[in-house]
């Protein structure tokens, strides 16, 4: 088992990686930017080394820098968090190339989900439906073509894009003429790959993601999976297990289908398969996310499993122990951003009055604390709201009261815990009603 970890992030999930290396008798190393100083993953790891100024780009992207920071500490193994080196194959190799352990998996394998076209091929080699489209990139001919073969409304993916950037829907061939290019430039700038496909757009679909577990071995085993229809600009808000809107014999055959993805490909690691679902209740492939998601802690509370251990075994070369999944009740996470709820701008500033949620079935992920100063740089998820109940209506009447007693306040720092009373008010979402679309129609 490794003996010593870097975790080469920040926030709520350096904290979280932390916590669970605490409890195996793992040291661990954080690693901070300057801005990051007084933050709560520094305070309650055993070391800490700074490793550059505010910028990511000179920080926690920084390889070189974070590489030193490795040897200097004699760590065995980086722990990537999500978001920034996660999943760049690059860093994985260089890390691997040093003698240390990546937790998660093969540069080769994040190469290839990193590449959603590639992903895509692999989906359709197994049998996983797919969203009508384009079989590879196009160029503005070629998607005018599939466009026209499929129907429009279409979307224009990324095949290297990430964090919900990158996806434009089109409603006719003017809009496509208009947007292909741009967003051929846009993939340029922002992912260094200028490749787009074309996707049939699906109205209002739910999205279900399975959770994965594989070890070297080639044994995978399923978790179930999470809704996370609650989004804004395709970024998920509020995410819940399991999803109230599929049945047993769906899930099962979702868990399969995944299964059947990482053997092909030899997955080791924690992963993500994620679908659509249309109204009709068809399912189609959308990616693989090769790393902890955000929402793993809904998986973590219905079924007991700590998914950051299990990485850390898998890693570490350990065989697969858990044989059955038993899941418990209903989990619900909301995601706590630091920003203004009408403009939806990032709101940063220093927390002066802090209350967090406490009682039966609450979890609160956070590295935020009363007097501390969140930064302007970085992401605005400040903190994760979980809450279990034995139904999924025992779950939201929990967290109405949780998201009650959440007090979080400080100059000119706003948030979204209103936004999300106002949600569960919602009959849409009370009925599980809800889809990708929801939110925003819901705000307008
Ligand atoms: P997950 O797939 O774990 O639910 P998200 O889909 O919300 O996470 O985001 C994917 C990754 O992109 C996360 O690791 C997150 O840190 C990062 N991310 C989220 N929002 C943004 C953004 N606006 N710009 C860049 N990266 C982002
Ligand atoms: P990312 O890598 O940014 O997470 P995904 O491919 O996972 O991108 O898609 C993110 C979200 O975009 C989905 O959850 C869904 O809301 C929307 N989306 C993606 N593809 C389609 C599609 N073909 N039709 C409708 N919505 C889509
Ligand atoms: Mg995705």
């Amino acid at each position: 088992m490794l003996k010593k970890i870097l975790i080469a992030n920040r926030g709520e999930i350096a904290v979280r990686v932390i916590r669970t290396c605490k409890e195996m008798g793992i040291r661990t190393v954080a690693v901070y930017s300057e801005a990051d100083r007084d933050s709560m993953h520094v305070k309650l790891a055993d070391e800490s080394i700074c490793i550059g100024p505010p910028e990511p780009l000179k920080s926690y992207l920084d390889i070189p820098r974070l590489m030193a920071a490795v040897e200097v500490s004699s760590a065995e193994g980086v722990h990537p968090g999500y978001g920034f080196l996660s999943e760049n194959p690059k860093f994985a190799q260089i890390v691997e190339a040093s003698g240390k352990v990546f937790i998660g998996p093969s540069a080769e394998t994040l190469e290839l989900i990193g590449d959603k076209i590639k992903a895509k091929e692999v989906a359709k080699k197994v049998g996983i439906p797919l969203v009508p489209g384009s079989d590879g990139p196009v160029d503005f001919q070629k998607a005018l073509e599939i466009a026209r073969e499929i129907k429009y409304p279409v979307v224009i993916k990324s095949a290297a894009g990430g964090g919900g950037r990158g996806i434009r829907v089109v409603y006719d061939e003017r809009e496509l003429r208009e947007k292909l290019p741009l967003a051929m430039q846009e993939a340029k700038s922002a992912f260094g790959d200028e490749r787009v496909y074309v996707e049939k757009y699906i109205v209002n679909p739910k999205h279900i993601e399975v959770q994965v577990l594989a070890d070297r071995y080639g044994n995978v085993i399923a978790l179930g999976e999470r809704e996370c229809s609650i989004q804004r600009r395709y970024q998920k808000l509020v995410e819940e297990a399991p999803s109230a809107s599929i049945s047993e014999k769906q899930r099962k055959y979702l868990e399969e289908l995944a299964i059947a993805f990482c053997k092909e490909i030899n997955y080791v690691g924690a992963g993500t398969v994620e679908f659509l679902m249309d109204q009709e209740g068809n399912f189609y492939f959308m990616e693989m996310n090769g790393r902890i998601q955000v929402e793993h802690p809904v998986t973590e509370i219905i079924t007991g499993i700590d998914i950051v251990r299990e990485q850390i075994r898998i890693a570490s070369g350990e065989k697969l122990s858990i044989k059955k999944v038993e899941r418990r009740g209903y989990a619900i996470e909301f995601r706590i951003n630091a920003e203004d709820p009408n403009t939806f701008l990032p709101s940063p500033g220093r927390v002066d009055r802090l209350f967090l949620p406490g009682g039966l079935g609450i979890r609160v992920d956070t590295h935020i604390y009363c007097g501390y100063k969140i930064p302007p740089f970085y992401d605005s998820l400040i903190a994760k709201l979980i809450v279990w109940g034995k139904s999924r209506e025992e779950a939201i009447d929990r967290a109405k009261r949780a998201l009650e007693e959440f007090i979080i306040e400080g100059e000119g720092l706003k948030t979204n815990i209103d936004f999300h009373k106002r949600l569960l008010n919602t009959r849409e979402f009370k009925m599980a009603k809800h889809h990708v679309k929801f939110l925003e129609e819901m705000m307008l």
